[in-house]
C-alpha cells in the first residue's frame, strides 16, 4: 500500500473510532489468524453487578459490606467497582435492588462512609489486600485465599461452586485471617459479543478466550458467547505466554483486552487492541484503540487492513 493509502485507512479508522498507532500495526492486522479475547470488561460489559453477598461469620452485614468496599475502593478492577457500588447502595438505601439513582450522590458521600485503609496492594489476577482497623483483609479468588493461608470451609466452597456454575464469579473475603463471606458477581456479555465471534469465524479467524477467572465461570461464559478454545485461571504474565504459544508456528495473533492485567499480552501480540474504556496502561500497550468500546470494531480493524493491503500484493 502507498503511504497515501495507509493515511486514508488510518483516517477511515479514526472516523469509526478505531485508532491505529502506525502503518505497521495496520498492515499486520490483515494476517491475523487468532484473536485472543480477555473476558472481564472485554467480552463482558465489565459492568459487573453484585447479585448476592453472604456473610459466613457473626459479622453484621453492613459492616461486612463496608469492609469489603473499603478494601476495593482503590482498585480499578470492574469487580471492585461493582462491590463498592453495591455496598454504597446498601449503606444509603438499605436496598441493593433499588433503582440506579444513588449514583448521583455527591463525591463526598461516595467515599466518606468508607473505613481507612493502610498497606493497600492490588494483586492483579487475584484480588486486593490491605489493613483495616489494624487487621488484614483479603478480597479475591480462591488462589488468593489459599496462597495467604486462609482455610475455605466446605460449605463456603459449595456456595462458590454454585455461583460459578451460573456463570458468576465468586469473590471471597477473609478478615483477620478468617473466611468472612462471599459475594456473587454477574457480568453480562456485551450485546454484540456472540455476533462478533461468529463473524470472525466466517472470516477464517479463530477466537479464543483467556481469563484470570476460574475455569467453571470461564467455561460457562465461553459457551454463552460461542468460543470453543478457553484458557482460564491465567495470571497476567501468563496471558502473554498464551499469546506466544499461539505465535509459535508463525501465526499472527491479535489480543483484545481492557485491563492492566492485559497489557503484557497486548504488548506481546502482533496486533494489540485495547478497549477505549479500558485502563490507560492497556491503551498504551496496544496498537489499536477501540474508542466505541464495541467489539464489532475488531472486525472493522481486520477488514480495513485487508482492504488496504490486499490489492497491492
Ligand atoms: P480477567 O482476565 O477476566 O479480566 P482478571 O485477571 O482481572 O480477570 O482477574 C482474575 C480474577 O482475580 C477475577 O475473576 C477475580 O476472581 C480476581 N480479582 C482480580 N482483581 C480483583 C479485585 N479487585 N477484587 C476481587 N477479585 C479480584
Ligand atoms: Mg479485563
Amino acid at each position: 500500500a502507498t503511504p497515501t493509502a495507509i493515511m486514508v485507512a488510518t483516517g477511515v479508522g479514526a472516523t469509526n473510532g478505531v485508532l491505529i498507532k502506525g502503518g505497521d500495526a495496520l498492515e499486520r492486522a490483515q494476517k491475523v489468524k487468532y484473536v485472543i479475547f480477555d473476558k472481564t470488561g472485554t467480552l463482558t460489559q465489565g459492568k459487573a453487578t453484585v447479585t448476592t453477598a453472604k456473610v459466613f461469620t457473626g459479622m453484621d452485614r453492613g459492616e461486612f459490606l463496608t469492609l469489603v468496599a473499603s478494601a476495593e475502593a482503590s482498585s480499578e478492577h470492574p469487580l471492585a467497582k461493582a462491590i463498592v457500588d453495591y455496598a454504597h447502595h446498601f449503606h444509603f438505601f438499605d436496598d441493593p435492588s433499588a433503582p440506579d439513582g444513588y449514583q448521583d450522590h455527591n463525591k463526598e458521600s461516595k467515599s466518606g462512609w468508607l473505613f481507612n485503609v493502610s498497606d493497600f496492594s492490588a494483586l492483579p489476577g487475584s484480588g486486593v489486600q490491605c489493613l483495616i482497623h489494624g487487621k488484614r483483609i483479603l478480597v479475591g479468588n480462591r488462589k488468593l485465599m489459599i496462597e495467604s493461608g486462609i482455610i475455605i470451609p466446605n460449605h463456603v466452597e459449595k456456595f462458590v461452586v454454585e455461583l460459578e456454575e451460573s456463570a458468576q464469579t465468586g469473590i471471597l473475603v477473609a478478615y483477620d485471617d478468617n473466611l468472612a463471606g462471599v459475594l456473587g458477581v454477574a457480568d453480562s456479555l456485551k450485546r454484540e459479543a456472540a455476533v462478533v465471534i461468529e463473524g470472525l469465524e466466517k472470516m477464517g479467524v479463530i477466537p479464543v478466550m483467556v481469563t484470570g477467572d476460574n475455569w467453571r465461570t470461564a467455561r460457562a461464559v465461553a459457551k454463552e458467547v460461542g468460543i470453543q478454545d478457553v484458557r482460564a485461571e491465567v495470571m497476567p504474565a501468563g496471558k502473554a505466554d498464551v499469546i506466544r504459544s499461539f505465535q509459535k508456528d508463525g501465526s499472527v495473533v491479535a489480543m483484545v483486552g481492557d485491563g492492566i492485567n492485559d497489557s503484557p499480552a497486548l504488548a506481546a501480540a502482533d496486533v494489540g487492541m485495547a478497549i477505549g474504556a479500558g485502563t490507560d496502561i492497556a491503551i498504551e500497550a496496544a496498537d489499536y484503540v477501540l474508542m466505541r468500546n464495541n467489539l464489532e470494531d475488531v472486525i472493522t480493524a481486520i477488514d480495513l487492513s485487508r482492504k488496504t493491503f490486499s490489492r497491492i500484493r
